[in-house]
């Protein structure tokens, strides 16, 4: 080891790179077996009407918890799963658990799922959608699919496709951290999408006075509108990042201040009628 050292910057930070690499071996492997091991649970955060604050939905938020690594974050594992071609399974357990638990809530909330681009480069996931949906007895009307930009950016027109089918289904579409990656404007009106989520880096700018965040913010409700789509503001952690979307005119809002992901027991609490008709048989 000490030959090819040669003094230089590079031996330095080996160490790391090659940890690096290591632990994304280790996690890719661990991930191959996470679904059937049972060490995935999806989370539920509240969305929530930006004007009455009342609930219109969850976000199902998927976690990982391994027996010896403990809680791995998504923002670590979903780009490695992806990378891996393991995104297609797991993202059929995420969509098929998803379902069946928003299937026996008491109010019709809706639930919106995260898909990857990879899984819509697959021509038979609109019969996974068409599947789940069928299983658990959930009303197409109440699933919404949230997609990023990078859904556009690969050549051909497979995901189009996909994503027409199941828009026939009835199912919503919403596209989510919007801004952060790379835009053509041209699919937002050629894709029927329901709602444009902005991404949360531009609720924190506009909320301490960021003049070109407040100008996106803007931009994007205006285009939306024009549309005819719904805006949903990410990350909405204080009464002052909420009072100052709702000023700019977002229509749905989402963040720790209105509640964090939430296990699914205490999601189902929130929409349970406390009426005396209890919703847990
Ligand atoms: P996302 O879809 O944009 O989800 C929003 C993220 O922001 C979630 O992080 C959520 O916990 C976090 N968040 C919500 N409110 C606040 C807030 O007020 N402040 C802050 N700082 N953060 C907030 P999470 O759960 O760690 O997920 C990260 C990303 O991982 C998601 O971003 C999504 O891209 C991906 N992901 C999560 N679950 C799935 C899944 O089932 N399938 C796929 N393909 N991706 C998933
Ligand atoms: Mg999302
Ligand atoms: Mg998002
Ligand atoms: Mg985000």
């Amino acid at each position: 080891r000490s030959k090819d050292a040669g003094g230089g910057v590079f031996h330095a930070y080996e160490p790391q790179l090659h940890m690096a690499a290591e632990e994304r071996r280790v996690l890719e492997i661990a991930l191959r077996s996470a679904v059937e091991n049972n060490e995935m649970h999806l989370t539920y955060q509240p969305v929530v009407d930006a004007e009455s604050c009342t609930l219109t939905g969850f976000e199902a938020l998927l976690r990982w918890t391994h027996p010896e690594y403990g809680n791995i974050s998504p923002a670590k594992f979903v780009p490695l799963a992806e990378e891996a071609r393991l995104i297609a399974p797991i993202g059929e357990w995420v969509l098929r658990t998803a379902c069946e638990e928003a299937a026996r809530w008491d109010l019709p909330a809706r639930i919106a799922v995260n898909v990857s681009a990879e899984q819509l480069h697959n021509p038979a996931f609109a019969g996974f959608v068409a599947q789940a949906l069928a299983h658990s007895g959930l009303p197409p009307q109440r699933l919404e699919l949230e997609v990023t930009e990078s859904v556009f950016m690969h050549e051909g027109t497979m995901a189009i496709q996909v994503l027409e089918k199941i828009l026939d289904m009835g199912v919503r579409l919403s596209l989510d951290d919007f801004g952060t990656g790379y835009s053509s404007l041209g699919y937002l009106s050629r894709t029927r999408f329901s709602s444009i989520k902005i991404d949360r880096s531009f609720v924190q700018g506009a909320s301490k006075g960021v003049k070109e965040a407040i100008a996106i913010i803007r931009a994007v409700v205006a285009l939306a509108e024009s549309l005819g789509m719904a805006t949903t503001a990410e990350g909405v952690e204080t009464e002052e990042e909420h009072q100052m979307v709702q000023r700019l005119g977002c229509t749905k809002v989402q963040g720790y201040y209105f509640g964090r992901p939430l296990p699914v027991e205490e999601a189902r609490r929130l929409v349970t009628r406390h009426d005396g008709e209890s919703a847990a048989a």
